[in-house]
């Protein structure tokens, strides 16, 4: 059937089916049937990854507290600032943030790596822009103007009076006899909770790769979000002069190392980066903010721009594309074909082809780019990614790709042989040669989609004794990602069974009011426990599986990474995409609205 899009398409210039082919047999090249597993943890032996707090002034010197408060919020990054900010806005006060850094930020905090960047435009990212009256000053802020972001919030909200610093939880026991959540910490703190909301984000546990050798290594190491400024020299902004006599490797090419590589590529006397898959590098484009347009725009603008994001990155027909940047690029190239209803009620099959077509297009491009900036021919062949934009987080860098004309940067291929094959003494080896290094740097990312045990740092202990490990074993099983049977008055921020955006901080945001929202009503009700009952998780459990796997098709046929479990879109205790309410977070948004307009709070019992 010649229909109105397939004809567009009749002279493509580059055939579909070969680009299908290619990709598959990417994909397949990558994949491995260890999935998590093929990455070390940063615990034992590997705990100084994590726990080590380069970034500290004055070690808290604290003796243990005893106390006791309404709520605990576990996390001071976006996530548990937002819950704390809006729990404020309705009177709760009576509250205690835990933090294992030592100021608020979270991500931003730890993150301070060279060129840290957010890859979401800042207008709708940095959170409550209208309420603090604060202009970004580009369209993209870097990591330091989005902690001072943080700390802003921080102050406007009073939420340093709020917060234990440099302490780590290490767990929650509900207590049944008195209804509260006994919260333990490696300080061995005290605290009893009536609530407790865990915030502790999605990229906070860092992980490590699984290389053989890995421990034997005798040179200097450390993650990029632990980045040793102490040894590298410099500070955010490059001038990482230490570097000019260091042979220095980076593991890992993702979002990260796309964002670092340029500065340590730029100081150091030999780089090489170790790359199993190459990412999507599309052009960055930043700009300063225009300062007449941002004082233009109307009340509601920020949350009006973050909905307008969302709807059009989950193929939501749109009228205008508020943000058009690299994100919406292809939505917005399908959807100029047709008019908007059409864009939703044409033949789904059609709007798919299109969608694949377009992707197929900018992928093109994105290679193209890598053709027109990379000098060695064969430099440029393996900097090529085979993938649609979305299989893994896209990166947007106008930087990245010219470092590797440096004489001093190598790129080093390690896809067939699915990654490093071993560390050393002395440095890594890769297709059968060692590179002898003075420092590894891990740019291996988090453990953002890994199961439930891996990701969350400590026990949580329900009513009973059972630990949230073992009722999330066969599965995620929550109410609207947020709460769980057996846990009561337990709140879980993240990204469990809830609406997702690649704007994290929108989904949190909408979060925390909805939580805050349900313990004000507990509090005004004069309840102490509300739990949400098994029947209504059981419903919810098979509502997002019902919805969830439409984009199955499309998973699989990605190569692997955390957007699609390493591979392993079966297992229901981890995802992202697979475990998400599938029509996304303004669908989700306007079902939580729905179920507070009830006012009965649905599938609590309350005692
Ligand atoms: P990622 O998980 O995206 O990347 C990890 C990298 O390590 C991949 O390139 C992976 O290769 C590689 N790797 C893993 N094991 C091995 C191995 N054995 N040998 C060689 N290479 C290996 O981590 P990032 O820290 O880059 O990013 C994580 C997330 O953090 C982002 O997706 C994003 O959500 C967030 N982030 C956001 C930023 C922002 O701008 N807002 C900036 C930076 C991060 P392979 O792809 O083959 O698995």
């Amino acid at each position: 059937m010649n229909t109105p899009l397939k004809k567009e398409y009749s002279n493509l210039g580059f055939d579909p089916d070969a680009l299908r082919e290619k990709y598959r047999a990417e994909r397949d090249k990558r994949m491995r049937d260890d999935g998590d597993d093929q990455f070390l943890r940063t615990m034992d032996d590997y705990a100084h990854y994590a726990d080590e707090d380069p970034f500290v002034e004055e070690p808290l010197e604290q003796d243990a507290i005893d106390r006791e408060v309404d709520v605990v919020v576990i996390g001071g990054g976006f996530s548990g600032m937002m819950a704390l900010a809006r729990l404020k806005e309705r009177g709760v006060e009576d509250v205690l943030l835990i933090e294992s850094g030592a100021d608020l930020g979270g991500t931003w905090y730890w993150n301070r790596y060279p060129g840290s960047q957010c890859d979401i435009e800042s207008y709708c990212y940095l959170p409550l822009l209208e309420e603090l009256d604060y202009m970004p000053k580009e369209k993209y802020s870097y990591a330091p103007e989005i902690y001072e972001h943080c700390q802003r919030i921080g102050e406007y909200y009073g939420l340093y009076d709020l917060a234990l610093f440099q302490t780590r939880v290490t767990e929650l026991r509900w207590s049944e006899d008195d209804s509260r959540w006994l919260v333990s910490t490696h300080r061995g703190d005290d605290l009893r909770a009536r609530f407790v909301i865990q915030a502790a984000g999605t990229a906070n546990t860092p992980k490590l790769p699984g290389i053989e050798g890995i421990h034997d290594y005798r040179g200097h190491s450390f993650h990029t979000c632990r980045w040793d400024y102490d040894y590298t020299g410099g500070d955010h902004s490059g001038g990482l002069t230490k570097l000019a006599d260091k042979r220095v490797a980076v593991i890992g090419t993702g979002c990260t190392a796309i964002q670092a590589v340029p500065y340590v590529g730029e100081h150091a006397k030999e780089l090489y980066v170790f790359q199993r898959t190459p990412s999507s590098v599309d052009a960055r484009g930043n700009t300063l903010t225009d300062e007449e347009w941002y004082k233009s725009l109307e009340p509601g603008w920020q949350r009006a721009r973050r909905e307008n994001f969302a709807d059009i990155v989950v193929g939501r027909p749109f009228e205008e594309d508020l943000v058009a940047d690299g994100w919406t690029d292809i939505f917005r190239r399908v959807q100029s074909l047709l008019p908007p209803e059409e864009a939703v009620e044409g033949d789904p099959e059609e709007l798919a082809f299109a969608a694949e077509v377009e992707d197929f297009r900018k992928m093109n491009e994105v290679r193209e780019r890598v053709d027109k900036t990379v000098k060695d021919p064969a430099i440029r062949e393996a900097l090529k990614p085979w993938y649609r934009q979305f299989c893994k987080r896209p990166t947007f860098n106008d930087e990245y790709l010219a470092t590797f004309n440096r004489p001093n940067v190598h790129l080093v291929d390690v896809s067939e042989s699915r990654g490093v094959d071993r560390i050393t003494e002395k440095g890594v080896v890769a297709n059968g040669v060692e590179y002898e290094v003075d420092c590894i740097i891990y740019a291996t990312g988090f453990e953002i989609t890994s199961s439930p045990r891996r990701r969350i740092n400590f026990d949580v202990v329900g009513r009973g004794g059972k630990s949230l490990f073992e009722h999330w074993d066969q599965g995620l099983q929550t109410l609207h990602g947020l709460s769980s049977h057996g846990f009561p008055n337990w709140f879980f921020i993240g990204v469990n069974q809830n609406g997702l955006s690649v704007n994290m901080t929108a989904m949190f945001d909408d979060q925390a009011r909805h939580v805050a929202y349900i313990i004000d009503e507990v509090l005004g009700r004069g309840r102490t426990v509300a739990e949400v009952t098994a029947e209504a998780e059981a419903e919810w459990v098979a509502e997002i599986r019902r919805l969830a796997f439409a984009n199955r098709d499309f998973l699989e046929s990605c190569t692997p990474g955390y957007y699609n479990n390493e591979g392993e879109l079966d297992d229901p205790s981890k995802g992202l995409a697979t475990q998400a309410y599938a029509p996304g977070i303004n669908a989700f948004n306007a079902l939580l609205a729905d179920w507070r307009e009830q006012g009965d709070l649905q599938g609590f019992e309350l005692r």
